[in-house]
């Protein structure tokens, strides 16, 4: 007996219907694409990157200068600072960074930064956490985000430093201080800017709101990419201004300040194609 055709019609239409919907529904439930390279990943592979850009991070090794967290080469001895140094010391006693920004790492910032990718936090936080557990293991009381100006995270939905802070400080076991320090004016976009000039950029631009969360604690600013650390000491000399014990920054990546029409490193190269935000 055929069915009859109208019916058929139906029936073919809303099986066409329900497979794509789940096809949508699968993509929204299971992002199966790396966050690095945009390749699907395979079922061993993952959550979050695909075993070629899990294995192509380029990790910082230590020993690094305890400045500016750049490595230091495995023959040299530790010292700060460091030949690449900012010429004034930073207000933190300590910048580690997990990776240099290029490959794989710099795709998840950029991907976490302007393409609302906040998954892309959780595997640089993760970075992050192995880079503050290697010897000599910094003792930290809490997490502090460095903070966006309020209209930049509502526009970003999020705040890229605090979803990093929260899951490099649930691999650590530390908490992160939600609003203890906030930016109290927006500056001007710091890529572009030389050394000095980003060191002005931000000066007086971070206030500590709650005193009594920071005063005599360890603290360790989170920051996604470091390049000359201004806006880390910044509001580093916020927090110890408030009381804080002691102060370092973490970031999940190292860049290397891009010198107008120079280029100085391979990193140097790979921030010219940062777009420019607060
Ligand atoms: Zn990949
Ligand atoms: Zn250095």
């Amino acid at each position: 007996m055929r069915p009859l055709p109208a019916l058929a019609r139906t029936l073919a239409a809303a099986a066409r219907g329900f497979a794509s919907s789940a096809r949508g529904f699968a993509d929204l439930a299971w992002p199966p694409r790396c966050l690095a390279c945009g390749r699907d990943l395979r079922e061993e592979e993952g959550p979050h990157l695909c075993d070629p850009c899990a294995e192509g991070v380029p990790r910082i090794q230590p020993p690094t200068c305890a400045w500016c967290g750049s490595p230091l080469g495995a023959f040299l001895p530790v010292r700060a600072p460091c030949d690449g140094c900012p010429s004034e010391r930073p207000a933190y006693r300590l910048a580690r960074a997990a990776a240099r920004y290029a490959g794989p790492v710099r795709a998840l910032v950029l991907a976490a930064k302007y393409a609302r990718e906040p998954a892309a936090c959780e595997p640089l936080g993760r970075l992050l956490a192995e880079a503050l557990a290697l010897p000599p293991a910094p003792a930290l009381d809490a997490l502090v985000p460095v903070p966006l100006h309020r209209w930049t995270r509502l526009r970003r939905g999020y705040d890229q430093a605090e979803r990093v802070a929260e899951a490099a400080g649930g691999a650590l076991g530390v908490p992160v201080a939600h609003g203890s320090l906030v930016r109290v004016r927006r500056t001007a976009p710091q890529a572009g800017l030389e050394a000095g000039e980003r060191l002005r950029n931000v000066a007086g631009a971070f206030r500590v709101r709650r005193k009594s969360a920071v005063a005599g604690l360890r603290l360790l600013l989170v920051d996604d990419v470091l390049t000359t650390g201004a806006t880390a000491s910044a509001c580093a000399e916020a927090l110890l201004a408030a009381g804080a014990a002691w102060v370092g920054v973490g970031a999940t990546a190292r860049a290397v300040l891009r010198v107008r029409g120079t280029a100085r490193t391979e990193e140097s190269e790979d921030m010219a194609d940062e777009p420019a935000t607060p």
